[in-house]
């Protein structure tokens, strides 16, 4: 606290041209729209500014937590006193290499990126267009959809490595991606800071059609009207996590604010006013019966903080605290 409370000093005298926002409220940075006030989000406007602060942070040992659009995160109602977030959301550049492939910061988002891809008439990101987060946080979760994955067309991602303020570049076979997994989610340490992406030309039309359909295709089954964090659980391998909590005729199933989506059982949303502790008890209850139903353990996709968030558990048995998986 004291480290983090001098680093917040430093940061002010030594770069004063950085967004730094303190006890800022996490709801305003969460696709959940749920969260209490951060201790400070700093928000650098470019790399220079951000190996600044990591500096000072470092020497402070300070370990800030990125963040990118806060569209895959639970934060906790209480806030987070002791922490600093770190936000790549004005890391922008994003252009065509010599080679054609396409280089693109960490702040830029998914969708932008996808459609900057169709404009250059390439294909193999299309799957990717209706994911509202952004490539840093896409490429530590290895965001995917319709059978595509960012390691599918990432060739490599360069990230400031904390404990030696260094930079590194590293190509995506050493990424160790994997589904929903990256080696970024190894170390806190670890900020994406741009990415380039290597895609095949194609047409122009088929890739904005085929967007258009997938685009279409997310309309009709996610709700996309409620604030939510996307798909609550990881896919239980041999099975799909939304089929089983419906099974289990939890679709629509609420605690206070949180609800199992009754479009897509998939998906818990904010139906308005949840806590973080609402929606915590209900992927709990959702866990937990489907575990007594079919004895598969769903683990969250979902990002949960603070990682030692405890909350005692009061449903029978068989007891299973959710495992952060992230
Ligand atoms: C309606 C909806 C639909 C969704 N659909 C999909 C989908 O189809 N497929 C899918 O995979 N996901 C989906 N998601 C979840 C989410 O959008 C993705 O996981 C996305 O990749 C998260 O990106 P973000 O920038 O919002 O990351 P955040 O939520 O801000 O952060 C996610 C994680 O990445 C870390 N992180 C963020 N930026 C960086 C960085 N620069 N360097 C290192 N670590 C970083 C954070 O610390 C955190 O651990 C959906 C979410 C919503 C709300």
């Amino acid at each position: 606290m004291e480290n983090l409370e001098k680093a917040i000093q430093e940061i002010k005298e030594q770069l004063p041209g950085m967004t730094l926002l303190e006890n800022e409220p996490m709801s305003a940075h969460s696709s959940f729209h749920i969260g209490g006030p951060a201790r400070a989000l700093a928000v650098p406007s470019d790399l220079t500014g951000l190996t600044r602060l990591c500096a000072i942070l470092r020497e402070n040992h300070v370990a800030p937590f990125p963040l990118g659009n806060g569209s895959n995160i639970l934060f906790p109602d209480e806030g987070l006193p002791d922490l600093l977030l770190l936000s790549t959301e004005k890391l922008q550049k994003l252009f065509l290499l010599p080679d054609g492939a396409i280089y693109a910061e960490a702040g830029v988002s998914l969708s932008r990126l996808a459609a900057f891809a169709c404009e250059q008439g390439l294909t193999g990101l299309e799957f990717a267009s209706g994911i509202p987060g952004t490539v840093g946080g896409g490429l530590r979760m290895n965001a995917g959809a319709y059978g595509g994955e960012l390691k599918d067309v990432t060739d490599s991602v360069v990230y400031y490595y904390l404990p030696e303020q260094m930079l590194y570049e590293i190509p995506a076979a050493n990424c160790m991606f994997g589904y929903r997994s990256s080696i970024f989610q190894k170390s806190a340490g670890m900020v994406v800071l741009s990415a380039v992406f290597r895609l095949q030309p194609g047409s122009k039309e088929e890739i904005s059609a085929k967007m258009r359909e997938l685009g279409e295709k997310r309309r009709d089954k996610q709700p996309l009207d409620l604030p939510s964090a996307g798909s609550a659980f990881k896919r239980p391998e041999g099975h799909f996590a939304a089929a089983l909590i419906d099974q289990a005729g939890l679709k629509g199933y609420a605690v206070g604010g949180a609800q199992v989506s009754e479009k897509h059982a998939g998906f818990v949303v904010n139906r308005g006013g949840a806590t973080s502790k609402d929606v915590y008890d209900l992927m709990m209850h959702v866990r937990n019966t489907v575990y007594e139903q079919f004895q598969v353990e769903l683990q969250p996709e979902i990002i949960i903080l603070p990682p030692d968030y405890t909350l005692v558990d009061d449903t029978p048995a068989p007891k299973r605290n959710l495992v952060i998986g992230n």
